[in-house]
């Protein structure tokens, strides 16, 4: 096929797409269909396989890379040599709130059940753009490799985290685009997060011999209130990256999420727990945050309360600056598809772009679904936003891979402290 003029190209891709979006629906509902739960983590060798089938069908060529040995990979590839563009996916899907989630439905032109909008729906839009790209003969300087990977929603390490240490993401690529749901807005940075169990201990005694027992509920009111005190300090500090409603900018300490401990009303608890999540901001020095925490244990142990801390879950923040190449060329197609500007925005949560940004490659995420369906009982995501989208990322990809790669400029991704 003769390469085409990028005005006719796009709008050829648009009639493609159109044409696919029976295909597109279709292979979102085949993955909803399949319960890759995390946690547990259950059915990713199902989901692989059903995704690498598929984009062998689409024309791409397709590996299933598995260097956790428990996390299988997909990579699909479109164009030989030079650099790559990265579209990342993860087919893990929280937990179902009704096993009716996983019959998907189409109502409205909504496609209704679990992952649709986070993020079963992103990965057949990211693979008909592909399917787009190449059946409308376009012809790449360079590869875009579509990705899709298990085991983000509990930032575990068998997906992107497992890639990133057996050296099997490209340091020098052209940048990184995943399809989390955005809410129309594009995130190109996100805090960082630190969770925390703290267990205190004490002696259990029957109320009537109560000064026999040592009151763990009463160390444990000691010690959240240390951490209330800190909360209270932290959410005095703002960022400056767009967020929006304003109260969102405050730095986040959330006490309690999770609690545990005693066993009747009339012994003396012997055991309580307690959790906090602290999401300091991108500006925020991560390392001295993360001492803060430690060192409110320390003091409590200090002062005689016999607890320990654990920490559970633990995560960088990071940035992608939004007028370097990979940002422009996101914000030009969304303006020529939606007529709309972009917006780039702070991601309320943490974000697998972190795992890119700290190899220093540019990392943003735009995807079809809303944040506020997405955990919930009534995911869904919209059809036309499916295609919408699909329509973005192949016009940015046709936007990158365009150019001569010596001009390249990728702006600067960084792990931010
Ligand atoms: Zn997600």
């Amino acid at each position: 096929m003769k390469p085409a003029h990028p005005k006719s190209l796009a709008a050829a891709i648009r009639h493609q797409l159109q044409r696919d979006e029976a295909d597109m629906v279709a292979f979102a509902s085949d993955l909803i269909r399949i319960p890759s739960e995390n946690p547990p983590g259950r059915a990713y060798a199902r989901c692989a396989r059903l995704i690498a089938s598929r984009l062998r069908e689409l024309g791409l060529s397709v590996r299933t890379l598995n260097p956790s040995g428990v996390g299988p990979c997909v990579s699909g590839t479109f164009g030989e040599g030079g650099r790559t563009l990265y579209f990342s996916g993860h087919y893990d899907v929280v937990p179902a709130q009704d096993r009716a989630q996983f019959d998907p439905v189409v109502r409205k032109r909504n496609l209704h059940g679990r992952g649709s909008a986070d993020m079963k729906g992103g990965i057949a839009a990211m693979a008909f753009a592909v399917r787009a790209l190449i059946a409308c003969g376009f012809e790449p300087k360079g590869r875009l490799v579509s990705m899709s990977v298990p085991d983000e929603e509990t930032s575990g390490p068998n997906g992107t985290v497992a890639l990133a240490a057996a050296g099997l993401l490209e340091r020098d690529s052209l940048g990184m685009l995943t399809m989390e749901p955005t809410s129309g807005v594009v995130w190109n940075a996100n805090r960082g997060v630190l969770s925390m169990r703290v267990v205190v201990r004490g002696r259990p005694a029957h109320v009537g011999l109560h000064f026999r027992g040592v009151n763990a509920f009463r160390g444990m009111l000691t010690v959240a209130g240390m951490f209330a005190d800190l909360e209270k300090a932290v959410s005095e500090r703002r960022t400056a990256f767009n967020i929006s409603p304003e109260a969102a900018r405050r730095s986040v300490l959330l006490l309690g999420g999770e609690m545990a401990g005693g066993h009747n009303f009339n012994v003396v608890p012997e055991c309580v727990s307690f959790t906090l999540d602290r999401r300091p901001n991108p500006e925020e020095d991560f390392d001295a945050e993360r001492e803060a925490l430690f060192d409110i244990v320390k003091r409590a142990q200090a002062s005689g309360i016999d607890c320990e801390a654990e920490l559970f879950q633990e995560g960088r923040s990071a940035a992608t600056d939004a007028d370097g190449d990979l940002g422009r060329a996101l914000a030009s197609s969304i303006r020529g598809v939606t007529g709309r500007s972009a917006r780039f925005e702070l991601c309320p949560g943490v974000l697998e772009t972190r795992h890119y940004a700290a190899l220093g490659i540019p990392a943003l995420a735009y995807g079809p679904g809303l944040l506020s369906v997405s955990h919930g009982p009534h995911e869904f995501v919209a059809v036309d936003k499916l295609l919408e989208c699909a329509e973005v990322y192949a016009l940015t990809a046709m936007r990158l891979l365009s150019q001569d790669h010596g001009a390249f400029r990728p702006g600067r991704a960084r792990r931010l402290h």
